[in-house]
This record gives structure tokens, sequence and C-alpha cells, in this order.
């Protein structure tokens, strides 16, 4: 069974995906954790995001891993090191989005995120899954929040894990991948016509995945 979570970042999408998966015992996949290992690459190889065939031949060569724990978060390995910290760096977030815009880059994703998602049961959260990643997922969710709060809930988010940004740098940082990532050419960030949607604006952790539960098994 492939379960499709698309959504804007702060929405609470990551968090509900991996919750339901491991309550389901499917396999978690976070296709932005993804893009995010590419863009630390790029970074580290001094590649940038107008180096278009460049990137995409050094995403070809490159090996993502993604491991499940129990309980804990999902870990990110880039090439076989544990990039998963990394990765949530400010200076990937500011980059990222310019990066998954590329049409190569998001092929070589693609192949990836559909032979993971073949392997066994899942749960993928992302911008594109319903629409052109699994477009005959056996549910599809798009979880969708106010602008201010998720602008509220990535600000606490990211105090929560010691790095110091302001509530208008979270804004600006969510304003600019909302509005590259929903008006991309290839793949953008929108609603699959058959997907279910949630706001999750007055809603605890707990109720949002008492819902998609609800749809899951109903
Ligand atoms: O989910 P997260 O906010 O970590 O994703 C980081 C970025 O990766 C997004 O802003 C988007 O640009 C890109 N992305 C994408 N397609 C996906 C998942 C993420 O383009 N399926």
């Amino acid at each position: 069974m492939i379960i499709a979570v698309d959504g804007p970042a702060g929405a609470g999408k990551s968090t509900v995906a991996r919750i339901i998966a491991q309550k389901l015992g499917f396999l978690y996949i976070d296709t932005g954790a993804m893009y995010r290992a590419i863009t630390l690459k790029s970074l580290e190889k001094n590649i940038g995001a107008a180096d278009e065939a460049k990137l995409i031949e050094m995403a070809r060569s490159t090996d993502i891993g993604l491991v499940n724990s129990a309980d804990g978060p999902l870990k990110i390995f880039l090439d076989g090191r544990d990039a998963s910290r990394l990765i949530r760096e400010p200076r990937i977030t500011r980059l990222v989005s310019d990066i998954a815009k590329i049409r190569g880059i998001r092929e070589i994703m693609l192949g990836l995120q559909r032979k993971l998602g073949r392997q066994r049961d899942s749960v993928l959260d992302g911008r594109d899954i319903g629409t052109v990643v699994f477009p005959d997922a056996d549910r599809k969710f798009f979880i969708d929040a106010d602008f201010k709060e998720r602008v509220r809930r990535r600000h606490k988010e990211l105090i929560e894990a010691g790095q110091g940004v302001s509530e208008k740098d979270v804004e600006e940082d969510l304003r600019n991948r909302d509005k590259i990532d929903s008006t991309r050419e290839f793949a953008p960030l929108k609603k699959a016509e058959d997907a279910i949607r949630v706001d999750t604006t007055n809603l605890t952790i707990d109720e949002v995945v008492e819902k998609v539960l609800s749809y899951i098994n109903g």
C-alpha cells in the first residue's frame, strides 16, 4: 500500500506521515530530506544552482539512504555518512527549492522514490507524491494550515532544535519556498484532485493522526 502525504512546509506533514508509518508498520520516506541531501552535497562540491548539468551529473552518482528507527526520527545517509542534522541547517533550507525545481534532479529523485516505495508498504511525504511520484497511491492526503500558523510552528520547531532564527526570517523562508515550489514548471506543489485535504490549523498532532488514520481504515 502507498500513502501519499503532500503539502507546504510547516503544516505538520512530516510529523503526521512519520507517526502514521510507525503506527501501520510502514516504511516512512521523507522525500524533502532527499532534496535536502542533494542540496548539501552541491554546497560541499561548490556547484551553484545555475550549473544544472553538473548538478545532475553529481546527483546521478550520489547515494541517498533512509533509515527508519522504531520510534526516533528518520536518519538520512549521504554517500554513506549520516547527514540527518546537516540537511536541516538554514543554508540548506534557503537553497533547496532552487535545486528541487531542476527537472533532471527531479527525475533522478523520482526514480529513487518509486524504487523505495515499491519495496514495501510505505508512507511518502513531499510536494508531488500524489500528483507525480505515485499518482495511483492507495490513499492521498494534502495537509495544509494557515500561513501564520505554519510560520509559528516552524519557528517553534527551529528554536527547539537550537537554531536561533527570528520569526521574520522563517516567514520569509516559507513565503519564498511556497512560491518557488508552487510555481515551478515540473511537479509543482499542488493538491491532487483525489487527495483528501486536511486543514491542521486548529488541530493537535494527535487529532490530525486520528483523522488521517480514520480515512485510511475507512
Ligand atoms: O519537506 P521539506 O520542507 O524538508 O522539503 C524541502 C524542499 O524540498 C521543499 O521546499 C521543496 O522545494 C523540495 N521538495 C520537492 N518535492 C518533494 C519534497 C520536497 O520539491 N516531493
